[in-house]
């Protein structure tokens, strides 16, 4: 029989109130299912026995077999220590205790064989282990406990009051004594069969008593890949269902607008991905279904036209798009991009941000409810409630880290009411699903900030993910270089350089909150400087930080783009999505201080014309060990999504925008990081699950579905779901 995994920890023999309770409050653990699932952090390897002549100065933790002969007292400066001579068939050590000297006295046997495990020193011509830990060969052998011996997580507390790890081993083993050790199975036959699994039962004994290191890389196989089995099995459901259940308008068309731009006003050939990233919009704006896209797309991968051509077909099927950029700089930017794209179509496009005028608010108001306005460009501004749209089709998030979750959801709420616009029956959509809403727009997310693929899955399992993996052709890779402060009479002779040949120059100073008056000191002596080092007329320089005005801000940056400063001085307002092709150097000063993906967005805004680009990062002298590889791997490479990876292991997915809430930190056994590859086997199996069996209703599915659905009740990791 299997017992009752839901049974509260107190009831396990050797518990008790008092134990319980700190288990409960320590490590979470209240029932026998939540002890089953604290796995070990590490094992000592006891596979080995030494014998005492093999023994050398260098063991770590060693294994000895043999026999107590003699205890003598020592007295030393303060108090006494106890030492017994320990001997085996080749030779003769010493065990030491400094503490609990009656006990040992009392309890150990002389001329008894014992198993003593700890760490050797090397002491007066002889090996000695202080305190080792001592088991008759007997008890050893018959133990449950195998010979890989694991540790598990821990707290002061714990140990404190009595709770070792010794104890927890204790219970574990009683654990699997009262259950038989017998589990319920969680993965179906055919996954297991396929992937050559251990069973539940097994995995689970030897990932707590591990026989060997097969056996116990094989149950911690099996357990990692469960675990992300469940997590991937649940986000693609989510997807799914959001899929038939939150309708979208079919674009069915692809008309004059996208037609005329491609065939005739395309500045460019795109590039393949561009292309492919384009027919997947196509297919899900083509379908009844609510398009929630996330297009990841390294700086300068060109995302930009493809949000534009998007949006050129919900205007052929008479919707309006808009698109939200984080800051007033890039919208401004965007805007005079997509005029520009505009021009031969007729179409009408507006921007809207925190500086524009009441009167022109006033009017694009006006020009959105009645639907003149087919395309509206802006900041946050776009989510105020007086921004009311006809019928929006199309919603486009730039640089969409930068935009807290809840503010995505918002725009999905400017969708159009219910009736659907002229010339298109009520028969094309679904009825009665979302009443009294509005029928939410097609949303796509971009990004530059490469998220790993694998933990994309994980984090935006829901979303579904386009990547523009191809820089456009022709582009020059970036020089990058690390160089000391001392240098910089040589790099200011590179810019001198560079400018006489027609090229400008980023300065970028960082910009971290806490410290904001001292950034902006910094900022502002580096100013300085540069005005002395570049002086006018011959040098002209822009400077841009966060505490302008956004009017002057705007002023700075199109006297920069225009080319009329050949300097530009800013701090990372200017991360983000800028465009200035001539700009072919980009200084960033206390790069130290930066993070990976920061650097890499900066690095990102030259290397956009013709031109050889060059990044240069500086530095201080002294730098600490994260620091000195974020520097080497910006230096050795450009690859946005390797950048991420490290990124990734330098912070852990902590900070990665979304993992707090898709529960990847929860994990319990297997890791973001170091098992992508059987999350990815994991994503595999799941979706494969799903296309065979949609409702996991055939035999061979039912204990996937009963383990998910148990998962959704009793696990906090599934408390996202909702
Ligand atoms: P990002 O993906 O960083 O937003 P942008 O959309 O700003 O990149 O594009 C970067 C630059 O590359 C722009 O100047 C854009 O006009 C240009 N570009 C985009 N696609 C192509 C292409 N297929 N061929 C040549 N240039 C391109
Ligand atoms: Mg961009």
């Amino acid at each position: 029989m299997i017992s009752n995994l839901q049974t509260p920890i107190d009831y396990l023999k050797g518990v008790g109130p008092n134990r319980a309770d700190l288990l409960r409050k320590e490590l979470g653990i209240h029932t026998y299912q939540d002890l089953i699932n604290l796995f070990p952090n590490r094992y000592i390897d006891r596979t080995q026995y030494y014998k005492i002549n093999q023994l050398q100065q260098s063991n770590a933790d060693v294994q000895v077999i043999g026999k107590i002969v003699g205890f003598k007292e020592i007295a030393q400066k303060q108090g006494k220590r106890l030492v017994a001579t320990f001997q085996d068939d080749t030779g003769v050590m010493e065990l030491v205790w400094f503490r609990g000297q009656k006990w040992i006295r009392e309890n150990l046997k002389l001329n008894t064989t014992y198993v003593i495990f700890g760490r050797t020193n090397w002491f007066n011509g002889r090996f000695s282990m202080p305190h080792p830990d001592m088991e008759l060969l007997e008890d050893h052998e018959k133990s449950l406990r195998s010979a890989m011996q694991p540790i598990y997580p821990s707290t002061e507390k714990l140990s404190n009051k009595g709770i070792s790890n010794r104890v927890v081993v204790k219970i574990m083993q009683q654990l699997f004594m009262e259950t038989n050790g017998k589990f319920s199975e969680t993965l179906s036959e055919n996954i297991r069969q396929e992937l050559k699994l251990l069973s539940k039962s097994e995995a689970l004994f030897n990932v707590h008593f591990p026989k060997n290191q097969t056996l116990l890389a094989r149950a911690q196989f099996r357990l990692k890949f469960e675990e992300l089995f469940y997590i991937q099995l649940q986000l693609i459901i989510k997807n799914l269902i959001h899929k038939s259940k939150i309708r979208g308008f079919p674009f069915e068309h692809v008309g004059i607008y996208f037609n005329s731009f491609f065939n005739a006003h395309l500045p460019f050939e795109l590039t393949n991905a561009q292309k492919r990233v384009l027919k997947e919009i196509r297919a899900d704006l083509g379908s009844n279904a609510q398009m929630n896209r996330l297009l990841q797309g390294d700086v300068g991968s060109g995302k930009t036209i493809v949000a534009f051509m998007s949006m050129l077909i919900a205007l052929d099927n008479g919707f309006q798009a808009c698109l939200m950029a984080p800051t007033e700089i890039l919208s401004v930017q965007h805007y005079n991009g997509l005029i520009d794209m505009c021009k031969e179509l007729k179409i009408s496009i507006k921007l809207l941000t925190g500086s524009s005028k009441t009167s022109e608010r006033k009017k694009i108001h006006e020009a959105l409810e009645n639907g003149e306005l087919q395309i509206l460009i802006g900041t946050h501004a776009l989510l105020e409630n007086k921004v009311k749209f006809k019928n929006l089709g199309l919603a486009i998030i730039d640089e969409q880290h930068r935009f807290g979750v809840a503010q995505r959801s918002k725009l999905w709420h400017k969708g159009p009411p219910l009736a659907p616009p002229e010339g298109r029956g009520n028969e094309s959509l679904p009825s009665g699903e979302i009443r009294g809403a509005s029928i939410p727009p097609h949303v796509l997310i971009m990004t530059a900030t490469p998220i790993p693929r694998t933990l994309a899955m994980s984090v935006y399992g829901d979303l579904d993910i386009s990547v523009i993996d191809e820089l456009p052709a022709g582009r020059k890779p970036i020089k990058t270089v690390h160089r000391y402060d001392k240098n910089r009479l040589q790099v200011f002779k590179f810019i001198r350089d560079e400018i006489a040949k027609g090229r400008q120059i980023y300065i970028v100073y960082p910009l971290i909150q806490e410290s904001e008056a001292l950034d902006y000191k910094d900022l502002m002596d580096g100013y300085e400087s540069i005005s002395r080092d570049f002086p006018m007329p011959e040098y002209q320089i822009s400077i841009v930080h966060g505490k302008m005005k956004p009017a002057d801000k705007d002023f700075e940056m199109q006297r920069f783009i225009t080319g009329k400063t050949q300097i530009m001085v800013a701090t990372t307002v200017i991360e983000v999505g800028v465009n200035v092709p001539n700009a072919s150097v980009m200084i960033i000063e206390s790069a130290e201080r930066f993070g990976l993906s920061q650097l890499h967005q900066l690095r990102g805004r030259v290397g956009r014309g013709a031109e050889q680009s060059y990044c240069i990062l500086m530095t201080g002298h002294k730098l600490n060990n994260d620091s000195k590889t974020r520097l080497k791997t910006m230096v050795s490479t450009s690859d946005g999504f390797e950048i991420a990876e490290v990124d990734l292991r330098l912070r852990g997915p902590g900070d990665i925008m979304g993992t707090q809430q898709s529960g990847v930190l929860n994990l319990k056994i297997a890791d973001i990081i170091k098992d992508k590859d059987i999350l990815q086997s994991a994503r595999f199996y799941a979706k494969k699950a799903l296309q065979d069996d949609p409702t996991l209703s055939n035999i061979e599915n039912k204990v996937i579905l009963n383990t998910y659905k148990a998962l959704g009740k009793y696990k906090n990791i599934w408390n996202y779901i909702s």
